[in-house]
């Protein structure tokens, strides 16, 4: 079946509007009518390359909202009108000792991406979310709370649950306290479920004027990372941190934040590795550092059910396909609060 996306045809091409072929629908598969797609920053370095490993035509988006317009036959857990979501993964090998535990994310042989991975029944790459529809297998779909705004639950299935994985696996409750680093897309979905969970955080940001927005999305305090005298009040109060900036920096000062085993949990990933850090703090406190990968299936829903339950959604801002690459550059500045979503039923093929 055919259908209208933005696909991006080589690393130095803007997407533009044309036509991809879904996988005929399998017995197991949902097929969804996107309404939403978030617009993820890995989005942006796969359509232009900067990973090395993108395979073109590609079609990116892995934060997709939508209503479910068919069902194969076997499937079960959904029935055609359901407003479902689909994250980064749209299916694993299912054998391994992590998928079976439900943690397909960390899937032995590699979980299978939204995009540009490789689709098992037609051997040819999997297709994202910025367009008309997506096929996947019913066991790699969640349920959306339907009484939220939909534009803002996208972004919760790549930021949201990246987040939110940490921040469960490491048992964050009422009263730890969490240090979140960067308020963008990750940091801002952070702030808002760290303290919905009944922590007390504290956002460490290079930009003072973001501190009013950090208290409104339920920061107890903001440090302004640049500035020592801020730092050193903050120093051993921390029990977990989780840092949502991707570029290179120095971890020294958040380890120094950390109470006697704290942990500083990594979640963006970098194009050239951090600074070492000093290890004699972390051997006389137990410190630890931590990466996290996205999150189960498993998590997602259960993210999403909290969220439903916290009215919780992602702070966004609307814009039509034809827009992206707009947004893109924007995007790179930092210009977003906090993460842009396409509206497909606004977008012009
Ligand atoms: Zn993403
Ligand atoms: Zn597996």
């Amino acid at each position: 079946m055919k259908i209208n996306a933005l696909v991006a045809t080589d690393a130095a091409q803007p997407l533009s509007s044309s036509q991809i072929a879904l996988r005929p629908l399998q017995q197991q598969d949902v097929k969804i009518e996107i309404l939403y797609c978030g617009v993820c920053h890995s989005d942006l370095h796969m359509a232009r390359n900067e990973w090395a490993v993108s395979r073109y035509p590609l079609v990116p988006g892995h934060e997709i909202v939508g209503r479910i317009v068919e069902t194969g036959t076997a499937v079960d857990k959904f029935a055609a009108g359901d407003i479902v979501g689909v994250g980064v993964m749209v299916d694993s090998c299912r054998e391994c000792h992590f998928c079976k535990q439900q943690e397909e994310q960390y899937c032995e042989a590699g979980f299978t991406a939204t995009y540009n991975g490789i689709d098992k029944y037609t051997g040819e790459s999997t297709w994202g979310g910025y367009a008309q529809n997506v096929v996947v297998d019913q066991d790699f779909v969640v349920s959306v709370p339907q009484h939220l705004p939909l534009s803002g639950v996208a972004p919760m299935l790549c930021a949201g649950v990246t987040v939110w994985s940490p921040l469960r696996h490491y048992n964050v409750q009422a009263g730890t306290r969490v240090g979140v680093v960067g308020l963008g897309g990750l940091g801002h979905m952070a702030v808002k479920l760290a303290s919905a969970l009944g922590a007390e955080v504290t956002l460490f940001t290079t930009s003072p004027e973001k501190g009013e927005d950090a208290r409104r999305l339920g920061a107890r305090h903001v440090v302004v990372s640049r500035d020592a005298e801020q730092m050193a009040s903050a120093q051993t109060t921390l029990d977990l941190i989780i840092d949502c900036v991707a570029a290179p920096h120095d971890l020294d000062p958040y380890l120094a934040t950390l109470k006697t085993n704290g942990r500083l949990v990594l979640v963006g990933i970098p194009d050239r590795p951090h600074l070492s850090p000093n290890i004699t703090p972390m051997v006389f406190r137990r410190l630890s550092i931590s990466g996290s990968s996205i999150g189960s299936i498993k998590e997602t829903q259960e993210m999403l059910d909290f969220c439903g339950k916290h009215n919780i959604t992602a702070d966004v801002e609307m814009i039509a396909g034809e827009d992206i690459e707009q947004a893109f550059a924007r995007m790179l500045k930092g210009d977003v609060k906090y993460r842009f979503v396409i509206d497909m039923q606004r977008t012009r093929w």
